[in-house]
């Protein structure tokens, strides 16, 4: 590893001041616009990547065995390798799912699944980025408002740098399936009376003068990090470029990551034509969806409802990003209902993959696509499964048990369900339960 190529830059085009990577610094101290890595690839030999990727799968090296690191030259920002930390994430599957691209109306579909990471989301691939450019800059503490798989993430990267993780919940909602993971990983844990958006105000004030190192999802290194889902799916499908890839939109870090991702390929003559990309809602928590049906500046959801929590954002920080890239790619950004999240994510289970339901809204959302002619039945479709089933257990048995409800208390129809059977010691009956739910051969 060599010097730095990167600076930190403001997205803003009229504006784009730049920082030293050194800078303790999250948003544009002259526009407020946020900041990102700028990379330039000047001198960076794109044709030999691949082969030099390839390689690295063989060896034993701890930078080798990430499925970041590996590509490392595309995040030059870290120069001393020993500053790395990582778990090792990435190296996710990429499924074929025959019967959930029935189900969507498509020839074929493929799933990305980032649920197979250490902490069991997509947001691994961005924290070890964060923590290691925390390490870069000798901080000991990392913190960040969330209830989700942020805090599950970042609270496992801290402990694997001997960092100490501070995570602020907003009073009320707690995902117990998460927050589980970041007390174990010994994270300290602070409730806090407020909602979200005030409770980062106050951290990033405290941050300044604790000298706390904020991962929240306007850490640009974080997305840095997430670059690497696009470009180890390509890797996986043989460098072939497929027509779409779909995946769920909340804070809209990962469709900025993406896109990023996509655009650096390109230059870096990796790739030489660009996918179209979807960015699929939940309809109680669509500000992206509306802002790219209306135009204009993006409003806000004063209340944010949905039952995948992970996409549960009214106010996506990211918004100006990723509605940059999904221009650049002419993506489209759709919604999708609560009952249709569910149908999908139980689809999904029936191919032996399980996924969060904010994941599952990729599927409902190109089934909508389809429908709508938007998405051709022959298109070559890629989607991003954003985390793991195991996540929020308590949704999937009340979905397959009949008693899942919207937010707003609408009952969710067990399309798929599969609700499990109470029967006595009794060896005639479970026969003839067997009997009757015998598969056709
Ligand atoms: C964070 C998260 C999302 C949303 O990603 P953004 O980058 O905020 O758009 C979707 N699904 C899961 C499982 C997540 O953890
Ligand atoms: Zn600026």
């Amino acid at each position: 590893m060599t010097a730095s190529r990167s600076t930190l830059r403001c997205h803003d085009a009229n504006c784009r001041k730049r920082y030293e990577l050194s800078e303790v610094i999250y948003s544009c101290a002259t526009c407020g616009s946020l900041l990102e890595v700028f990379n330039s690839f000047d001198g960076v030999e794109g044709s030999g990547l691949r082969e030099l990727w390839q390689e690295r799968r063989l060896s034993r090296r701890r930078i080798d065995v990430s499925g970041v690191w590996r590509f490392r030259e595309m995040l030059p920002f870290v120069t001393d390798e020993r500053h790395i930390v990582t778990l090792p994430e990435g190296n996710t599957p990429l499924f074929e799912a025959p019967a959930a691209a029935a189900y969507a109306g498509l020839d074929g579909l493929q799933f990305k699944h980032q649920g197979y990471n250490p902490t069991a989301s997509f947001k691994d691939n961005g924290m070890t980025a964060g923590v290691t450019q925390a390490r870069v800059l000798g901080m000991q503490r990392v913190a960040c408002v969330s209830t989700g798989n942020t805090s599950a993430s970042m609270a496992a990267y801290a402990a694997a740098a001997d960092m100490q993780a501070v995570i602020f919940l907003p009073a009320g909602k707690i995902a117990y399936g998460k927050l589980a993971q970041a007390l174990e990983y010994g994270a300290l844990t602070i409730q806090v009376e407020a909602n979200f958006d005030r409770i980062l105000a106050l951290v990033r004030e405290l941050a300044v003068a604790l000298g706390i190192y904020v991962l929240n999802s306007v850490n640009p290194f974080r997305i840095e990090g997430q670059k690497s889902i696009v470009i180890e799916m390509l890797e996986q499908r043989g460098w072939r470029v497929p027509d779409w890839i779909v995946l769920p939109g909340g804070n809209l870090g990962n469709i900025s990551a993406l896109g990023k991702g996509l655009r650096e390929l390109r230059q870096l003559g990796l790739i030489d034509s660009l996918p179209r990309v979807a960015v699929i809602q939940a309809e109680g928590s669509a500000p992206f969806h509306a802002q790219f049906r209306d135009g204009g500046e993006l409003r806000a959801v004063r209340k944010p409802e949905t039952l995948a929590t992970a996409i549960r954002i009214g106010d996506p920080v990211s918004w100006r990003k990723a509605a940059f890239e999904v221009g650049t790619v002419h993506g489209v950004v759709e919604s999708v209902t609560e009952q249709e999240i569910a149908d999908a994510k139980a689809v999904i289970g029936r191919c032996g993959i399980g996924c969060e339901p904010a994941s599952a809204a990729t599927l409902a959302g190109i089934r909508k696509l389809v429908k709508a002619g938007a998405v051709k039945a022959s298109a070559e479709v890629a989607a991003i499964l954003t985390g793991h089933l195991l996540k929020d257990p308590d949704y999937v048995y009340r979905y397959h048990s009949g008693q899942l409800e919207t937010p707003s208390g609408q009952p969710i129809r067990a399309t798929f369900g599969n609700a499990p059977i109470t029967v006595g010691h009794d060896r005639g009956r479970i026969a003839e339960l067997l009997e009757r739910y015998a598969r056709p051969a």
